[in-house]
């Protein structure tokens, strides 16, 4: 399977930061002259990175891949590079992704061995220790699999011996099966990985820069011909400086730019509360604690629709205008809602310190567009999946899961006895059990109780993903 994450290989190292991408737009469509030259490149690309999967992907390389100084020394005594005629600044990047790319793999196959372990009813306790250790410490893993002698740094060397010790009298024999046992699991695990993708890759930072020509702005990519950089105009005007990946369009002729950006996850130790939240067009959030967040979040949404009704009561027509001073209000009151649901949002996290959040998931519906129409409800309902998205985002900055559970009959079930009850203005009511509450909070109270028995649709670990997180993220 040709691999597209390739920015987790960065990721893997550094458990606490999560990747949010940011994508950039060609302009326009892009000459087929420089379109070849970039699937020439992507072509090679190809290549590099099947050429590193093929001589590296291997047991027999596993300790050469940290940290992969030997592998570059070799890569390049081998003149592949220059063989294929690939820029260095690409040639490399494609050789990080691909070393990236098996480096995962291997975590893969040592985690799958520890699942296989884990379940395995034959093992002792002892037996899974053993196997947990050889597994994690370096010396031990690639030596097993390579069926060398094991040897543990110095320092971890007692916790070896006593791990040993624990296996009983008969270690060596069981230390023998044990290690044939992480051979088999290895090698049913390890895949040789191979890509077809030649219309995605990346370049090293040496090999571009932003800037303008003839008026536009872009980007110059280093070309295969010496100090010839292509120019390819872009949507926007921002710039960056780090590896970019580069995806190709040949039939629309166009590029898309792919920005990794690292975010630092906050750890927040005191944050242990699991809590539901029922997401409203009046009060933003309620949570199943009892709070409201965002109580102004439906007085603003009315006066920026009252603000379109008005500007189109008075332009006599079912459209709203686009004078300049019409959308520079309308911008401005956009900006102070988003500003005020991130306020909102914050302060519940801090309020309620949750680690889990569970709530229902939206309803997709389809033509929610709003553009001009006025229409109060699919503005609000726009709003809505705007809160969605900001209370992931946040909560992902924060180290928080969301899970969402599944939402039919969420707001009419009693969250005390769970039969079907009615909601009579703001309260809800369950002639069954006399449940009295207000319909948000059972609301809330329903999406944890159905949160914690398991009725969820999707898990969201921000940290704990393999793969990392890669989404597109525009709004700080
Ligand atoms: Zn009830």
């Amino acid at each position: 399977m040709p691999k597209k994450g390739t920015i987790a290989g960065q990721l893997a190292s550094d458990s606490k930061k999560i990747c949010k991408a940011i994508h950039q737009y060609s302009k326009g469509k892009i000459s087929s002259e420089n379109m070849d030259t970039l699937m020439e490149i992507g072509h090679g690309c190809m290549v590099t990175k099947n050429y590193i999967y093929q001589r590296y992907g291997s047991i027999k390389s596993l300790e050469k891949l940290y940290p992969g100084y030997t592998i570059e020394a070799e890569v390049k005594e081998a003149g592949f590079r220059e063989k294929i005629g690939l820029p260095s600044v690409y040639f490399s990047a494609a050789m990080d992704r691909a070393l990236g790319d098996i480096r995962i793999m291997w975590a893969q196959v040592k985690s799958g061995i520890n699942d296989a372990a884990g379940k395995n009813e034959r093992f002792s306790p002892q037996d899974r220790h053993y196997i947990r250790f050889a597994v994690k410490v370096s010396g031990c893993f690639e030596n097993i699999l390579n069926g060398k002698p094991v040897s543990v740094p110095k320092e971890i060397q007692p916790k070896y011996e006593m791990i040993l010790a624990e296996l009983g009298d008969e270690r060596e024999q069981r230390v023998r099966n044990l290690n044939r046992y992480i051979c088999r699991q290895a090698r049913k695990r390890l895949r040789r990985q191979h890509t077809e993708n030649e219309t995605y890759f990346s370049i090293k930072m040496q090999g571009y820069r932003y800037g303008e020509l003839d008026g536009e702005h872009g980007i110059f990519l280093t070309t295969k011909i010496n100090r010839k950089r292509m120019f390819i105009p872009l949507t926007d005007k921002n710039v960056y400086d780090r590896i970019l990946d580069i995806k190709l369009n040949p039939q629309k002729r166009t590029i898309e730019i792919i920005v990794p950006l690292f975010v630092n996850i906050r750890q927040h130790e005191d944050y242990i509360n699991e809590i539901g939240i029922s997401l409203g067009l009046w009060n933003m959030i309620t949570t199943s604690t009892g709070n409201v967040y965002g109580s102004a979040f439906g007085k603003m949404q009315n006066e920026i629709s009252d603000y379109i009704l008005e500007e189109m009561r008075r332009n006599g027509k079912a459209k709203t205008s686009d004078t300049k001073r019409y959308m520079a209000y309308k911008a401005k009151m956009d900006a102070a809602l988003k500003n005020y649901v991130n306020m909102e949002i914050n302060r519940m996290l801090e309020m309620e310190k949750p680690e889990v959040i569970y709530m229902a998931k939206l309803p997709r519906n389809p033509g929610m567009s709003m553009k001009g129409t006025g229409d109060t409800y699919f503005l609000r309902m726009w709003k809505k999946g705007f809160v969605t998205e900001r209370i992931q985002w946040k909560c992902q900055d924060n180290g928080i899961r969301t899970i969402e559970v599944i939402g039919k009959g969420i707001g009419t079930d009693c969250s005390v006895c769970g039969q079907k009850g009615y909601i009579e203005g703001e309260t809800f009511q369950c002639p069954v059990c006399g449940y009295e509450e207000n319909k948000k909070v059972n609301g809330a109270k329903n999406a944890l109780n159905r949160g914690k028995t398991g009725k969820q649709l999707n898990k969201q670990f921000p940290q704990e993903k393999e793969e990392g997180i890669i989404k597109e993220h525009t709004e700080k």
